[in-house]
């Protein structure tokens, strides 16, 4: 919208060339960290409950053109902004996905972060586990960094610490009860509980002091319980953050949105209001979540044998309808997937769930239970692999096999890039006789945040000077700024940036700096963070469409002679069997190579290498039109 209008007049910070660092990134091997599988602990559910390799989170990005950076050899122009007095908001993240959210506010040597969320991977990522952001400015700035501030417990909001606070110099992290609990849950998952400082905030009393700036808070309604928004008090101005929300006037289990303490924070004047966008092109408000727990009930009370509902495991808002429904239909319930398990436990014991006493039961037991008085609840809505849900749908779970006369409620509409792997475990329901709700209105996109009249509603209510939407993809948040504009805002009021770009605030004027900060995508797999980069990732690529194709030529290092005939390994490319002809023609065609190369009293062997796997790649594709990742393998005797 005002990019055009927003170049600056002269560059303000003061540009510090550096080479970004990262092996300074090598991630410290947190104790206890086991490729993301969880030690077992005290759990007031049964024993020998499977587990979820995934912690799931109700966000899942979409493509994002950016690539994940080289660490090792990546260069990366580094700033900064001390030399200029104004406020900067950045965005290391969320504003080119919906995932990993993470954003901070500098302001002389100050600087506060807000959430550190992290990104499930796209399909072009085999492998990779998480997407986090790119901390690199906040590394080389870590000392002026004042504290993390976080808006809610969902995982795009707090996935990303155990990987980056260390590295950010481990500043204090603020929050609500629900969200320091879950955040907890995560840390001791990652041997970080004692090494992290948390506090946690009142909503309704607290102010915090970070340096120059003032953070006070108002709480809003989501699909989790414990959602703040912010007000932060800076020397240019307040700013505003909406965190992910919606209004709800019947929520479950929460207070209502303070609607009157917002307008009170817009009446006495708003520098600018960072708003969630994920829902400013759907019409009218956002649904309920009484209204959910109705049709939930309805859907309920129709069912005659045994309930499997899927869910994501930080919806506790939509686990608490679903105890509730569970209990007025007169069923026990019981849970299967580790981080469903862990989610409910948490949110049980800071009291944001009512759980009635021998409600829940063990899958042993429910399992022997008469079907119409059992409800199972699951993790794998998104047909994740290892999830309850899948294993259960193809008859691998060790105590439910779905049967005919089953009701499943898939309880979330499909993230994009998931498509597959839902109409998978779909058919595998149907196939075994199960009836399959694909329960629309729960949809965690629809239902837990607001739609166009509540973002108008807040838009006037905080009656901002500037007006950014964050939280999501372009496509939405320019629709977001769609809503400013009809409320009669102008062009150069509504500010539209995308990840790493600088906004520079004063009290009459708003920039958009011509420097970057680093944004790269940052691949956890495993252990590793960031140590999977383009190339890595490429292999994988290649080796997933073409396979790989191994040489292993035995030479004799005096004569620079072939010994024994080429051993050839391949896995993915052709089926080795079969394809004898072409494989005797390889062997064939490797030695020629050799040969047409070799000299006799100079033997290069890389240079051998490169030919025969420049050569060879052209070879099969002349054979076959496949194009495997030739591998060659020199062995001197
Ligand atoms: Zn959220
Ligand atoms: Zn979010």
């Amino acid at each position: 919208m005002n990019e055009n209008k927003s170049k600056p007049e002269k560059p303000v910070a003061k540009m510090t060339a550096y080479h970004a660092s990262l092996d300074n990134f090598s991630p410290k091997r947190p104790e206890g960290q086991q490729n993301g599988q969880r030690r077992p602990r005290g759990s007031f559910f049964a024993k020998g409950q499977s587990s979820d390799r995934r912690v799931q989170t109700p966000v899942r990005h979409t493509q994002s053109q950016r690539r994940p950076n080289q660490q090792n050899g990546g260069r990366q122009e580094m700033v900064s902004f001390k030399a200029s007095k104004n406020l900067k908001i950045c965005h290391l993240g969320g504003l080119e996905m919906v995932g990993k959210n993470m954003a901070f506010l500098e302001h002389g040597n100050d600087i506060m972060i807000v959430d550190a969320g992290f990104a499930f991977p796209s399909d072009d990522m085999p492998g990779v586990d998480y997407v986090i952001p790119d901390v690199s400015y906040l590394t080389e700035n870590r000392s002026r960094i004042r504290g993390l501030v976080l808006t809610h417990g969902h995982m795009d909001h707090i996935g990303a610490i155990p990987y980056i606070i260390e590295k950010i110099g481990n500043p204090t992290i603020y929050g609500t009860n629900l969200t320091i609990g879950l955040l907890k849950e995560k840390l001791e998952e990652f041997g970080l509980a004692k090494r992290v400082k948390t506090v946690v905030i009142n909503p309704e009393k607290d102010q915090l002091k970070l340096g120059i700036f003032k953070v006070g808070f108002y709480r809003v309604n989501h699909n989790i319980p414990d959602t703040v928004g912010l007000v932060i008090d800076t020397p240019d101005g307040k700013v505003v953050h909406t965190a992910d929300f919606k209004f709800d006037l019947t929520p479950i289990n929460e207070p209502v949105v303070d609607l009157g303490k917002i307008a009170e924070i817009g009446k006495n004047g708003v520098l600018a209001l960072l708003m969630d966008s994920t829902g400013a092109r759907n019409s009218g408000y956002a649904i309920s979540e009484s209204e959910i727990k109705q049709n939930l009930g309805e859907l309920f009370r129709k069912a005659k044998g045994r309930i499997f509902i899927a869910s994501f495991s930080t919806l506790i808002s939509r686990i608490q309808q679903i105890i509730d429904v569970t209990v007025s239909v007169n069923r026990k319930l019981t849970i299967t997937g580790r981080s469903m398990l862990a989610a409910v436990e948490v949110a049980g014991k800071l009291g944001y769930l009512k759980v009635p006493q021998d409600l829940i039961i063990t899958l042993q037991r429910a399992s022997k239970y008469p079907d119409d008085k059992i409800v199972i609840l699951s993790t794998g809505t998104q047909g994740e692999d290892a999830s309850a849900l899948t294993r259960m749908s193809r008859g691998e779970h060790k105590f439910f096999k779905i049967r005919r006369g089953d009701t499943v409620v898939l309880s979330s509409s499909i993230i994009p890039g998931n498509e597959r792997s839902v109409v998978e475990v779909y058919d595998n329901l149907l196939r075994a006789g199960a009836k399959v709700v694909d329960y629309r209105q729960m949809d965690i996109h629809t239902s837990g945040h607001a739609h166009q009249e509540e973002l108008k509603t807040m838009i006037r209510l905080i009656n901002p000077k500037y007006f950014i939407p964050v939280h999501g993809n372009r496509y939405m948040r320019q629709a977001n700024a769609e809503l400013a504009k009809a409320l009669g805002y102008e062009e150069d009021k509504l500010i539209i940036v995308d990840d790493g770009e600088v906004v520079e605030l004063s009290k009459d004027k708003s920039s958009v700096l011509k420097l970057r900060i680093p944004t790269s995508l940052v691949l956890v797999d495993g252990l590793g963070v960031g140590d999977v980069g383009n190339i890595v990732l490429r292999d994988r690529q290649a080796m997933a469409e073409g396979g790989i194709f191994v040489i292993i030529l035995t030479i004799d290092h005096r004569s620079g002679e072939i010994i024994t005939s080429p051993d050839i390994i391949s896995r993915g490319f052709v089926y080795m069997r079969a394809a004898e002809n072409l494989i005797h023609r390889a062997r064939a065609e490797i030695r020629s190579i050799f040969k047409h190369h070799i000299s006799r009293n100079n033997v290069d062997l890389q240079y051998i290498k490169t030919v025969l796997r420049e050569e060879m790649g052209e070879f099969l594709y002349e054979e076959t039109k496949r194009r495997p990742m030739v591998i060659p393998v020199i062995i001197e005797v």
